[in-house]
């Protein structure tokens, strides 16, 4: 099937997923995750009037979104990769929303440099629910001093809160986790969910689901 054809399959499993939960569709939104996939691989989901994507490499989405965004207008290109302080500056200068905001020193260099650039991105705090060592994300029991950092002292323009669960776990813990934290701080935004699991993360509140394999196919190996 072409990348048209999986993008409206997509689409209409949420609808689905969010009518099954009793919500609106409209309340979520897909980030077309476009990681390892090259621009002519990208461009028919452009085509089909699709303007959110996902990349996890600031270096990556530099060489090939800046043409893309030329080409169309209106694009919304979300990080959804760890960031290290050295990138920001391409970072806030390409992206739209940063949806993995982890540690105060990543979050002041963000703040310091949106000033800078006269640019406010929107962002996501990412919150290491399972608590792995290979992930990026705040811990839970550091969470509510981040948040508070974040959106009282910082001021930056927080979306909601994201996780990545682990594999191997059932991911419905992990989405239940991080509704409860974004309830308790007030919150709206709950970005959660990927190829695998997010029509349950959509039963789980998940408003904005990240959708990579499903829409583009299976990605080459990882170099
Ligand atoms: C790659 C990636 C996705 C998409 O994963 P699929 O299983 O291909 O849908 C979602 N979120 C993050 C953070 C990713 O790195």
């Amino acid at each position: 099937m072409g990348i048209a054809e999986n993008l409206a399959q997509v689409k209409d499993s949420i609808v689905q997923s969010a009518k099954a939960a009793d919500r609106k569709p409209d309340e979520i939104e897909l980030v077309a995750v476009s990681k390892v996939h090259e621009a002519s691989t990208i461009r028919p989901a452009l085509k089909a009037g699709h303007r959110v994507f996902g990349e996890n490499r600031v270096q990556e989405a530099h060489g090939k979104w800046p043409e893309l965004k030329e080409e169309f207008s209106g694009v919304c290109l979300h990080l959804i990769g760890s960031l290290q302080t050295n990138k920001v500056k391409e970072a806030v200068a390409l992206f739209d929303v940063i949806e993995t905001v982890d540690r105060p020193k990543l979050a002041r260099a963000l703040a310091k440099e949106m000033e800078k650039q006269g640019k406010v991105l929107d962002v996501y705090l990412q919150i290491n629910t399972g608590e792995e060592d290979q992930k990026g994300g705040c811990l839970p029991k550091d969470a509510d001093e981040f948040i508070t950092l974040c959106r009282d002292e910082l001021n930056l323009s927080i979306k909601g809160l994201m996780c990545i669960p682990p594999a191997d776990e059932e991911p419905s813990l992990h989405f239940a986790f991080l509704r409860k934290l974004v309830q308790k701080h007030g919150l709206e935004g709950l970005s959660m969910g990927m190829s695998g699991d997010y029509e349950t993360a959509i039963r789980f509140g998940a408003t904005s689901v990240r959708v990579g394999t499903a829409v583009f196919g299976v990605r080459a190996k990882k170099l």
